[in-house]
């Protein structure tokens, strides 16, 4: 379709008026995963036939598609459920210590392809954007004949400096100051994004998954590299002053514990590690949901033990972050929530009785929902963030 009835870059109030609904509706379909134009009208207090020229566009724009409801006990004409189209995609990507993992993610948080590269040795940042410029070449006529790529989102388990796409430290990867966004956008050829993985794991579960309804809970990922973190309080994310908030791996959990790379001594994530409980279920190379299967499949008193331990020492970063939060629910991703899959009774009487009384009432533990997918879909919100502002740029 046309830039409408406005010459581009000559945009007056309509215009832009325009584009903002656009924005909204899209927005909603996209966390909706599928919605009636009728809760559409009343989600965005627009009229009928406002909305109804709105989704027109979207889907001129191939980015919504229209079905026709099956619901047919309703009075009057069934109201076309409007859902995420199939063009739009963005490609994710997720260096780790061990693997280069890589995505293919539509609208709604679909996850269309994954692939893990496993890496014997951490890859350094040359090698991860050599990597995803491969794996992507490799993909590309299929995703150029059935699709459009908005562009690449990077979780990266480190401190990107969002302005420019710049890993500042990245420590188990060993990458300082790599201008990887930079790097990766020359080899793919696409506009790349790239933020925390802990952070981006935040958004994805508060957008998507199981913070989805929540107003208030911190969100905890164990990792190949460590443990990361994200805070939604009063529905929006902490970011801290700079965009570092959530650290969550380097609270002391153990004075007596052993120097952490960060220099501090008795970090969680120095006491609560994915290497032993690989070692000990006999794995070399797993991904999480591997990885547990392992752990819940596993009948060793040694399994089991240190599962305990580990989780004894979370409950007591879980203990500072519930007197210092007040969250509703604590979500645990990655291996953390598959520790917490072994030993649920466990971890709960911990949380049930160190925090204080009124901190710890009704705080509830979950699991983050998204599992293997969780970060994929963090760094595709990332990229999608250009299309879901303004579609017509789509
Ligand atoms: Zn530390």
């Amino acid at each position: 379709m046309a830039e409408g009835n406005q010459p581009a870059g000559r945009g007056n109030s309509t215009d832009s008026l325009r584009r903002h609904n656009l924005a909204v509706v899209l927005e909603l379909v996209h966390h909706a995963g599928g919605i009636s134009r009728s809760q559409l009208t009343r989600a965005t207090g627009l009229n009928r036939s406002t909305v109804a020229a709105l989704v027109g566009e979207l889907v001129e724009r191939r980015l919504v598609l229209e079905v026709d409801s099956d619901v047919r006990a309703q009075v009057g004409r069934p109201s076309p459920i409007v859902k995420p189209g199939p063009l739009a995609v963005v490609i994710a990507i997720n260096p780790e210590i061990d693997a280069v993992t890589i995505a293919v993610v539509g609208l709604g948080g679909e996850v269309i392809k994954r692939i893990r590269y496993a890496t014997d040795h951490e890859p350094t940042a040359r090698e991860a954007v050599n990597i995803c410029a491969a794996v992507i070449d490799g993909m590309r006529a299929e995703l150029e004949a059935g699709h459009r790529v908005v562009g690449v989102g990077l979780a990266v388990p480190g401190l990107v400096r969002s302005l420019d796409g710049v890993v500042r430290l990245a420590p188990h990867l060993g990458w300082v100051d790599e201008p990887v966004a930079a790097m990766l956008a020359a080899a793919t050829g696409y506009p790349v994004v790239a933020g925390n993985d802990a952070r981006l794991g935040t958004l994805a579960e508060s957008t998507f998954g199981a913070g989805r309804d929540l107003s208030d809970f911190i969100y905890l990922n164990g990792g190949a590299s460590g443990i990361g973190g994200g805070v939604i309080a009063g529905g929006s994310t902490l970011a801290g002053a700079a965009g570092y908030a959530g650290e969550f791996g380097h609270t002391l959990v153990n004075s007596a514990g052993v120097v952490c790379h960060c220099g501090g001594v008795g970090c969680l994530e120095t006491e609560v590690r994915r290497a032993p409980l690989l070692e000990l279920v006999g794995l070399t190379d797993a991904d999480s949901d591997e990885l547990e299967s392992a752990l819940l499949a596993s009948s060793s008193a040694v399994v089991l033990t240190e599962v305990h331990r580990q989780l004894d020492f979370l409950a007591v970063a879980l203990r500072n972050a519930i007197n210092t939060l007040n969250p509703q629910t604590i979500l645990l991703g990655g291996f953390l929530g598959s520790l917490y899959a072994v030993a649920p009774a466990h971890l709960n009487a911990l949380v049930a009785h160190q925090p204080l009384r009124a901190s710890r009432e009704g705080v509830t533990i979950g699991r983050a929902a998204l599992g293997a997918n969780l970060l994929m879909i963090g760094a595709a919100e990332l990229a999608f963030a250009s299309v879901l502002t303004d579609p017509a740029t789509f």
